[in-house]
Parts: structure tokens; sequence; C-alpha cells
């Protein structure tokens, strides 16, 4: 019997005991190519000489110091790194461990940022449905996923949510994809107006929504209008990059495709590709300079944040998407994914939709391709396809959210960035084999 409380009760697990470039290898010795990465994390694969390194290097040398007392010479060489990449002038980075301590960090900053201006009464959070920005409670209260929010309701801020840029299910036959994009980011026009702007602090979501929605990119010019609404109702932009950041999307902050910036932007996962748990939070010089100037510091902070080892082994994670080009590729390569997962799934009478953007695509299922209607929830579609692909030696990342109530199913794929020709037809094939084989199950 296992004495690990998993996250899910009573589940049977392989042991992961070794890295092997995109593969995970088990206790038996089977190999599982990774798919998704995790959870998008493990951009570099599992054996990334230039990360170890750093990380034997930081370790031998300092592993940790409060964060209080002392900075590092890593911490300081990621900061200046990371806001120089940065689009804007992002210039300061708040280093924590993960994406769920970013978002806390982010939504406390925005509003210390409002008391120290003077605008109290800026209170209140925008946020959207069919969004994740983490499971702690403030972040909780912000995401859109109604089925991880249910039983904590009681204990969530209150926070308006609007609609997600959800192309493939609300834009009308009616309508432009542009045009589609301004009228639901003018939702958040109309929510402002509702709540009264100056009692509203920030706006946040995903440029591209992961995990609640099967990876969704907006429609072009949907951020755009976004940010001008801000801009119009001094409101500020924090835009989650946790999974869709670090060049996933053939950017290095996926905010890039959109032309934007931001007030606050989040990142985990990528940074620190799995090696290191780590997160940051990203912000103006404006932010900044309201907190400095004031009470001189922000009333926030963890026992590990910008721990040293985690620092060293995300300023590898950075150098080796340099010195290996990674980001350009996962653009190119990632259109070939997808282009692959089309040309295979395309006419699948469960396969309602195929889309992304670089190493960041996501396939959603559908009933009935006419209608759009979505798998019943009690097909358990997705943990049906976790269970077939993890026999077939292919770790994916399926879900189930929820649309109008009932369940969504999909499958995002984020595999890591150096992906070879011969292994993406690998995970094609078995995603495949996996897929026929989960709808046969079901409609047997
Ligand atoms: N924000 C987004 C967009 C995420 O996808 C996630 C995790 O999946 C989080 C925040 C929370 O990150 P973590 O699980 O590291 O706390």
């Amino acid at each position: 019997m296992s004495h690990v409380f998993h996250r899910q009760c009573n589940q049977k697990l392989p042991a992961a005991v070794k890295g092997d470039g995109v593969y995970l290898i088990d206790q038996s010795g089977k190999r599982y190519l990774d798919a998704s990465g995790g959870a998008a994390v493990s951009c570099l694969g599992h054996s990334h000489a230039g990360v170890r390194e750093a990380l034997h290097q930081q370790i031998d040398a300092l592993a940790y110091a409060h964060s209080g007392f002392f900075t590092t010479e890593t911490a300081e060489a990621l900061g200046e790194k990371l806001t120089s990449l940065a689009p804007g002038d992002l210039n300061y980075a708040y280093f924590v461990s993960g994406g769920s301590e970013a978002v806390e960090a982010a939504l406390k900053l925005a509003r210390q940022y409002f008391v120290e201006k003077g605008e109290p009464q800026r209170q209140r959070f925008i946020a959207r449905r069919q969004s994740y920005h983490g499971n702690t409670l403030g972040a909780l209260a912000v995401g859109g996923n109604e089925w991880r929010r249910a039983q904590f309701a009681p204990l969530l801020i209150d926070v308006a949510h609007i609609a997600p840029c959800y192309a493939y299910r609300d834009q009308r036959e009616d309508e432009t994809s542009f045009e589609y994009g301004q009228r639901v980011a003018n939702e958040l026009e109309q929510q402002l107006l509702d709540e009264g702007p100056d009692t509203v602090i920030a706006f946040i979501a995903e440029p591209v929504v992961g995990a609640t929605a099967g990876v969704l990119p907006a429609v072009d010019g949907y951020f755009k209008r976004i940010r001008e609404i801000c801009d119009k109702y001094g409101v500020l932009l924090i835009l989650d990059e946790v999974m869709c950041g670090m060049g996933r999307t053939g950017t290095l902050f996926a905010h890039e495709y959109d032309g934007i910036t931001a007030d606050i932007v989040t990142i985990a996962k990528g940074l620190g590709a799995g090696y290191q748990p780590i997160g940051a939070m990203l912000t103006t010089e404006e932010i900044y300079q309201a907190v400095s100037s004031g009470t001189g510091f922000f009333q926030h902070g963890h026992t590990y944040m910008a721990h040293a080892t985690a620092m060293a082994g995300s300023l590898a994670v950075l150098n080796a998407f340099e010195n290996e080009q990674l980001v350009a590729r996962v653009g190119t390569e990632g259109e070939l994914l997808q282009a692959s997962l089309k040309e295979r799934l395309v006419d699948h009478p469960f396969v309602g939709d195929v889309r992304g953007r670089g190493f960041f695509q996501g396939i959603e299922f559908v009933a009935d391709r006419a209608t759009k209607a979505p798998l019943p929830v009690k097909t358990q579609f997705h943990a049906r396809l976790k269970r077939s692909a993890m026999e077939n030696g292919l770790m994916c990342y399926p879900m189930a959210g929820t649309i109008d109530g009932q369940a969504g199913h999909h499958v995002l794929l984020a595999p890591p960035f150096i992906l070879s020709r011969s292994e993406r037809d690998e995970l094609v094939d078995k995603l495949v084999a996996s897929i026929n084989h989960v709808s046969e199950e079901v409609y047997k």
C-alpha cells in the first residue's frame, strides 16, 4: 500500500525512474513518449545535459539562501535575462515556486498597486469562463472552471467571469473571426460598466487557454481590443502565461503574437522545464515604482522564493532555448504537428476541432460533429484516453472541462521542444491508435 496521498485515491501508478530525451521510463523499463511535457512543463525533455550540469554546480556551491537576507548571482542574472526578453517594460521579476503562487502574487500586487496609488475602492477582478489559473483559493476564484470551483465556492472571493474567446463554439456564421473577437472582447467593457469601472483592479486571462479548454488561442484582434478597454478604464491587464508561455507557442511570451503588452505576466512550468519547481511574476516599472515609493515593500512572500537552485536551473533553460534555437523551432515544427494531426483525424466522428499554436495543440472531442454536442460526462472519454495512451506508451493530457454545464472532452499536447520528426510520427500514431481504441470502447 502507498502512503503517498496521490491526487486520485486508490490509483495504482507506474513509478517513473529515468528520463531519456522525450521519453520517461518506468520501473519495468517501459518507455512513454511524453507528448504533453507532463502538463506543458518538460520543454527540454527529461535529460538535458546543460541544465543538469548547471544544477549540480549550483548545489555544490550553495543550494539555498533566504531571499530576505541574500540575493544570489543566479537570481540577478535570471531577473535580468527574463526582463530583457519580455515585451514592454516588464522590468521586474518576482520569483516563486510555481504557477498558483505566481498568480496569487499577481492578484495581491495588483491590489497593492491601487492601494499605494490612493484608489482603495478598486477591489474586484474580472476573469473568464473556461479558464484555469491555479488551485490556491485566490487563483481558484479567478479561474473559470466550474467543477474545480464547486465545493470551494463559499470560500472564494467573488469574481465576475465573462465569455472566453472560443471561436469554434461561439462565432456566428454572419460574422468574421475578427468581428467575433471584437464582440466577445466588448463583453469586458460591458462588465466594467456594470461593475463601475473604478471598482475594478484587473482583468486576468490566459493568452492561449490551456487545461480547461483543450488549448484555445484567441482570434486576431481580440487581445488588442482587451488592452484598449483596460487602458480606457485604468484597469490592469494580467496575462497568465503559466502554461502557454516560455516558448510553448513559438514566441517566448505567448502574447508577443497578439502585439500587446501587459501590466503583470505570470510564468512557471516551462521556465524550469521540470528540473526545479519555479514560477515568476513579471511587472512594469510603473507598478514597481508605486510600491517602491509608497510603503516600500510588497506585502507578500514565500520561504522558497528565488531559490538558488531553481534560479540556476531556469537560467540554464533559457540559455538552452537560445543556444539550440528552440523557440523558432517550436513555431515551424508545431505547424507540422498540427497538419499531421488534422490529416489523420479530420474525418474522425468524435473529433470536433484540432487547434493550437506551436507545440501547444489541442483536440476537442464531440458526440456529433454537426451539432458540436459535447461527449456526455458518463463516457469518461478523457479517463479512458489517458489509460489507453499509457498502455500504448504515450503520455498525453486528456481532460474534461464543462461547456454549458456539460462535459467537454479534450486532449492537450505539449511535447518537448526537442521532439524529432520520427518522434512526432510516433506521437501521432500512438495518439490516433488510442483515440480509435477509446472511441470503439465508448460506442461499441
Ligand atoms: N495558471 C495556468 C494558466 C495554469 O495552466 C496552471 C497550471 O496548470 C496554473 C496557473 C497553476 O500552476 P501550478 O500548478 O504550478 O500551481
